[in-house]
């Protein structure tokens, strides 16, 4: 599967020599030519440097009926003309080959499959079908429901078609559980489609995940903080009153805010105070690291002393009681002091295993 790399669809901008992550924003929908227009024009107004593409929904894909289900065609018409006269690419989402169509009539530039679009490999192979001999960059949101497969299938189907400028979205996961955010994040999923797609740029998608405005800035923070490729907000000239969304949804100078706040113009490293910061607490890690170290050294040189007594009493090696106890009370202790459980059991496990290892290996006493 050939993915071509996200520079030879969006002209990467340098900043102190570290590509910038790529920006796509704007309305969730496209209400009127008006709303548009002044909407897109504020963003690039307040955010010239920071945006790469446009974006606006013109099929909205509803969970229930009866709310507004997107302006259709003549929104492209508008759009057109918007990604023309602010002389930047427009994305859109399509859900089925006719959007595809007019999507293409209309000029244009990015796709976007959406998560309820994902879930159903027979729309994907619709889409994938039309998309045939058609050279467009094609983004695939995650699926609504966890499940990486679906993810990775509906890419492979857009790749099957012969489209190599794929990248992937991650816009959170439906669960039945409440949570603080409209979609749950679930990082870890994104993380292994990345381990099995080391090519595929990834983009962040923090309205959709946060469901609030106030989210929007902590949960980029984070995506760039794992490396994400770029990452697409949704932003609209008058958030309160948007048809869709509403509540997500920033103004273009809070949109500007939240760039300033978050590290996406990079802290290069010719940056002397985040050098010699950066440097400090490297050293400090590792110090750390020293003392775990020394801390499993003077552990194993127990374990080789426990080793030699239980065999000089006949007694097993190995003892289920006794590592129940270990493996119950070590995450305990984890949790209380705010890191993993599952993390810290899989550690024991290891130091389970090579400490069996060494007391087996001990020559008996004579
Ligand atoms: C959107 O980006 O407007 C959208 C509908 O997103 P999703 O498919 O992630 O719900
Ligand atoms: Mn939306």
């Amino acid at each position: 599967m050939e993915i071509l790399p996200l520079e030879s669809w969006v002209k990467p901008i340098y900043v102190k020599g570290k590509r910038k992550p790529v920006v796509i924003a704007g309305p969730c929908s496209a209400e009127t030519e008006e709303q548009l227009l002044t909407t897109c024009k504020a963003i690039l107004d307040n955010n010239r440097e920071d945006v790469d593409i446009l974006r606006a929904g013109i099929w909205k894909p509803r969970t229930r009926p009866n709310t507004f289900e997107g302006v259709g065609e003549v929104g492209l018409q508008w759009f057109q003309q918007v990604g023309k006269e602010l002389n930047i690419p427009i994305a859109t989402e399509v859900a089925t080959p006719q959007h595809v169509e007019l999507a293409l009539k209309y000029g244009v530039n990015v796709l976007w499959i959406g998560a309820r679009s994902t879930v159903n490999p027979f729309t994907v192979q619709d889409i994938a079908d039309v998309l045939k001999g058609v050279d467009i960059p094609v983004i695939v949101k995650n699926p609504i429901n966890p499940d990486l497969a679906l993810w990775l299938g509906a890419i492979e189907r857009i790749a099957g078609a012969g489209i190599k400028k794929i990248a992937a979205m991650h816009r959170g996961f439906s669960t039945y559980e409440k949570n603080k955010y409209r979609n749950a994040p679930m990082w870890q999923i994104a993380i292994e489609l990345k381990s099995k797609m080391p090519n595929l740029p990834i983009f962040f998608d923090p309205s959709h995940v946060g469901g609030k405005r106030e989210f929007i800035e902590p949960l980029s923070q984070k995506a760039l903080d794992l490396n994400y490729d770029g990452l697409m907000i949704e932003t609209h000239i008058n958030p309160e009153k948007a048809w869709s969304d509403a509540e997500q949804q920033v103004t273009p100078i809070r949109l500007g805010e939240i760039f300033n706040a978050i590290s996406i113009r990079s802290t290069s490293s010719d940056n002397q105070d985040f050098v010699s910061h950066l440097d400090d607490l490297r050293k400090r890690i590792d110090r750390i690291d020293h003392e775990i170290v020394e801390a499993l050294s003077s552990r194993m040189q127990l374990v080789e002393q426990i080793g030699d007594y239980k065999k000089a009493n006949g007694v097993a090696i190995f003892q289920f009681e006794r590592w129940l106890q270990v493996f119950q009370t070590r995450p305990e202790w984890a949790a209380k002091m705010g890191i993993d459980k599952d993390f810290v059991a899989q550690l024991f496990k290891i130091i389970h295993d090579e400490s069996i290892r060494v007391q087996t290996e001990r020559p008996a006493k004579k």
